[in-house]
């Protein structure tokens, strides 16, 4: 074998063998992670936790109950935490307590549907459930925790685990930031469940994956009276739909075919009779745009069609877009650098080919605020298995969570904290040598 050839040979060892990231011999790269998280005392462990919250869901700022479960299983890993952030928001370190500072993200709502599975383990409170797997997230990033903790004297930095209150629709994530609970962090991963992309796949994409959301209500008041008498009234339900119509204009008309935008009014609410004009009619709905910027027109531009448009017809309207209540969420935004880092992870724990690429989604999620203060990466697990059940997509009171998936999120939150500190610390050490070297 010529020289050329030795090097070759050399060079593509180096690539195939997984770098030890611990100096033990248990764990050693991204594979044995997931062997390790698949060992049935973890598997069962998760398993576990996972119905304990499912049997509990609470809504956004009221997981009190999940917050206490997840303090008392960190109570007993031994890991420290600081608590309440955001009212129910718990922050655990794993690690020597030292810069770097990498974080994991879980959030831990529920959604108020009824539960229409019927199993061991349904929800026990009405008109609650975890329909969108949040439970299952909750049982990944303490099983990952585990993970991280039986090792943490080897970790090159601090762990900050993440379990966030309140993502579906109240911003949890914003006021997690707020309360200053990842100041210093250096990059945050975070994950969701997917019903229908086989378990042992990931989905995931570099740059925009989902649009930023806002919701509008919009009151249109006109003057009421006899149906057969128009000429004494001021119609409203006529001035909303004239509204409705304008406001699907904003999309085809005034954004740019190229950057996916939706306006949906979801809500038409007035009259009770079919022989009385009504006072006002109440509409409401969502838009959905991929970059901030379109976002902020879009809102701008309800509130002056909605105004302007009503006007056309005599009538008065005012417009909420929930500033208090409902946050407006940026797009979600993958950090390109962290693609690079998270594919080679994926691939050497799954298998390339089973890292697909996504398709971005018009759904929002609000992880995206943390992206908007730090470099963040967002993927889904997939969790499908038909040959045991097809599963129904997020939010349908018959969602259910295959619990294979547990061990594949706490396996990919452990390798992906463990290999960034070790990394950035890596990184860190050869750019003193070089300055040395420059020295
Ligand atoms: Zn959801
Ligand atoms: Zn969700």
């Amino acid at each position: 074998m010529g020289f050329a050839k030795w090097v070759s040979l050399i060079l593509v060892l180096c690539v195939f063998d997984p770098i030890p990231i611990f100096s033990d011999s248990t764990i050693s790269s991204p594979s044995d992670f997931l062997n390790f998280a698949k060992k049935p005392e973890l598997f069962d462990w998760m398993v576990g936790i996972r119905r304990k919250i499912h049997e509990i869901p609470e809504l956004g700022y009221e997981e009190f109950e999940t917050s206490k479960l997840i303090r008392a299983e960190l109570d007993k890993l031994g890991i420290s935490y600081k608590y309440p952030v955001a009212i129910t928001g718990v922050i655990g370190y794993v690690g020597n307590g030292k810069p770097p500072f990498v974080a994991l993200r879980a959030d831990m709502d529920g959604l108020p549907v009824q539960e229409m599975v019927e199993w061991e383990h349904k929800s026990k409170i009405p008109g609650k459930m975890h329909a969108c797997g949040h439970d299952a997230h909750v049982a990944m990033l303490l099983g990952g925790a585990k993970i991280l903790k039986e090792h943490e004297k080897e970790l090159q930095g601090t762990v900050v685990l993440v379990f966030q209150p309140a993502e579906e629709g109240a911003g949890g994530a914003k006021k997690i930031l707020e309360a200053g609970a990842l100041e210093n962090v250096k990059a945050i991963f975070g994950l969701h469940v997917q019903h229908n992309l086989p378990l042992g796949e990931i989905s995931c994409k570099s740059g925009p994956i989902l649009a930023g959301s806002g919701f509008f209500e919009a009151v249109i008041s006109g003057k009421g009276g006899h149906a057969a008498i128009p000429q004494h009234s001021i119609d409203p339900i006529l001035a909303a739909s004239n509204v409705i119509v304008s406001l699907q204009h904003l999309v085809s008309r005034e954004a740019d075919p190229l950057d996916s935008q939706v306006v949906t009014v979801a809500k038409f609410q007035g009259g009770g009779a079919f022989n009385v004009i009504p006072d006002s009619v109440a509409i409401g709905g969502t838009f959905r745009a991929f970059s901030k910027e379109g976002l902020l027109q879009l809102r701008q531009r309800i509130e002056e069609v909605v105004t302007r448009q009503a006007a056309v017809q005599r009538c008065n309207a005012s417009v909420s877009f929930f500033e208090n209540e409902k946050v407006l969420f940026p797009p979600t935004i993958n950090h390109e650098s962290l693609h690079e880092f998270f594919l080679k992870i994926a691939g050497e724990m799954i298998g390339r080919h089973k890292v697909k690429e996504m398709q971005p989604l018009m759904g929002s999620e609000d992880f995206a605020f943390y992206q908007e203060h730090l470099p963040g990466y967002f993927y889904f697990l997939g969790m499908e298995n038909k040959t045991v059940a097809s599963l129904e997509t997020g939010h349908s009171p018959y969602f259910q969570v295959n619990e294979d998936a547990l061990p594949y999120g706490a396996a990919f939150h452990a390798s992906l904290a463990t290999t960034y500190l070790f990394e950035f610390q890596q990184q860190v050490s050869s750019q003193e040598a070089k300055y040395h070297d420059e020295l």
